[in-house]
């Protein structure tokens, strides 16, 4: 599927530094280590709505990960899927009274142009569900081949008892787990199932859902194994970062993990698993259920997107945080400052600056301290008169905020 356009990126001086990330799964700091391509793999939205904070926040977390690594001098390769044909699509479609692909179509378009005017710099691979279940369902082949599986009736389940990796990545217990399954599209209760944590890997035809022919009978894929084919597919198992929201954490990246590791007897599927935090607004996580989104389109409309941008990058991507309006003030305020700074003939040591903020980032996403580094320096005076053009070329490169 067709991806969005790149923004240019500018080529520092010298090289970054190995980036640093927290990884959810060994639950410490570690450095990324990519073996010649820097593999990045990060979920994509179901397209039913239009992209809100919450999604930019992610994206925009991923987005200073690529950056670093282009900085360090690594070739990245990015992956992101698309969830075309999934529960809450669906009934939404049905419930507006348009058909899905329409709907599915419409939301990917106003996404590509939120991304695009944010500058998150594109995935390599932008892939489609439904253009992919061949693949999903060869993955499938290889569980089943593997004794993974069970079915009730048409549909297809993985059956836990067959992943002796199942947890490591949440280390979350048994109760949470139950839980969390609940609230986030999985089905617990349902009768037949071996473990009340078995999950859905093919759901056979209903009457009046989209289907596809597979080895197994006609259906759709369930939404863990779409990734799982997908981040084999492009990038191969042992790829260097899975990323998501931290809503993300469980089920949907532990049972991908599962899926991975026994489907290709490899582990772990990825080598760090990075969660960016919750936005909030008005009291509660951002969520279609409670109507309080902040969609990125509509702030568009009175906002400059490089002000958006700067109002994301003032939180640590980690932090579950809360929107207000003031946030964006703030981040204009600075904005107006940082490109009256650039502006100027001369400024402090430039090269200074860079190493520093360099360093900012390598170490987990330090965007705030970086900005703070900055912020420093506009308000300084100077001679060196190289500084403006390269902090603005810096700027660009590895926050991605053109002044
Ligand atoms: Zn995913």
């Amino acid at each position: 599927m067709r991806s969005w356009s790149a923004p240019k990126v500018p080529k520092l001086p010298g090289s970054g530094l190995p980036l640093r990330l927290y990884d959810t799964a060994t639950r410490e700091v570690r450095e990324t280590e990519p073996s010649g391509k820097a593999r990045m793999y990060v979920c994509g939205i179901t397209p039913y709505d239009a992209t809100h904070l919450g999604h930019a926040n992610t994206y925009l977390a991923f987005d200073l990960v690529n950056r670093a690594w282009r900085d360090a001098g690594h070739d990245v390769h990015y992956t992101q899927n698309t969830t075309d044909v999934d529960d809450p699509l669906l009934e939404r479609a049905q419930a507006i009274g348009v058909d899905w692909r329409e709907l599915a179509d419409r939301e990917i378009e106003l996404f590509r142009t939120d991304m695009e005017a944010l500058r998150i710099l594109p995935p390599r691979d932008y892939v489609a569900v439904t253009e992919v279940i061949d693949d999903i369902a060869e993955v499938i082949v290889r569980l089943m081949e593997r004794g993974a599986t069970y079915r009730i009736g048409d549909d297809v389940y993985f059956s836990v008892a067959a992943a002796p990796k199942f947890g490591a990545i949440s280390g979350y217990d048994e109760e949470t787990m139950r839980r969390l399954f609940a609230e986030r599209g999985g089905d617990p209760g349902r009768a037949g199932k071996r473990n009340p944590l078995d999950w859905l890997l093919w759901r056979g035809e209903r009457p009046g859902e989209p289907s596809w022919e597979s080895p197994f009978g006609r259906g759709r894929p369930g939404w863990h194994v779409e990734c799982t084919a997908i981040a084999l597919r492009h990038l191969g198992p042992g790829f260097d970062v899975s990323g998501g929201g931290s809503d993300l954490i469980f089920p949907h990246h532990e049972m991908g993990a599962c899926e991975g590791h026994v489907a290709t007897g490899e582990w772990p599927f990825a080598r760090a698993y990075v969660h960016a935090g919750m936005v909030a607004y008005e009291g509660e996580k951002m969520s279609k259920s409670r109507g309080n989104l902040v969609f990125v389109s509509e702030l568009r409309r009175e906002a400059d997107p490089m002000a958006i941008r700067l109002a994301l990058l003032a939180r640590h991507y980690r932090s579950d945080w809360e929107w207000t309006p003031d946030r964006l003030t703030e981040a204009e305020a600075r904005l107006a400052r940082w490109r009256a700074a650039v502006a100027r003939p001369a400024g402090p040591d430039g090269a200074a600056l860079l190493a520093r903020v360099r360093e900012r980032i390598a170490d987990d996403l330090d965007a705030p301290g970086a900005l703070a580094l900055i912020d420093a320096w506009a308000a300084a005076d100077g001679d060196d008169a190289s500084a403006p053009g390269l902090v603005r070329d810096m700027v660009d490169a590895l926050l991605g905020v053109a002044l």
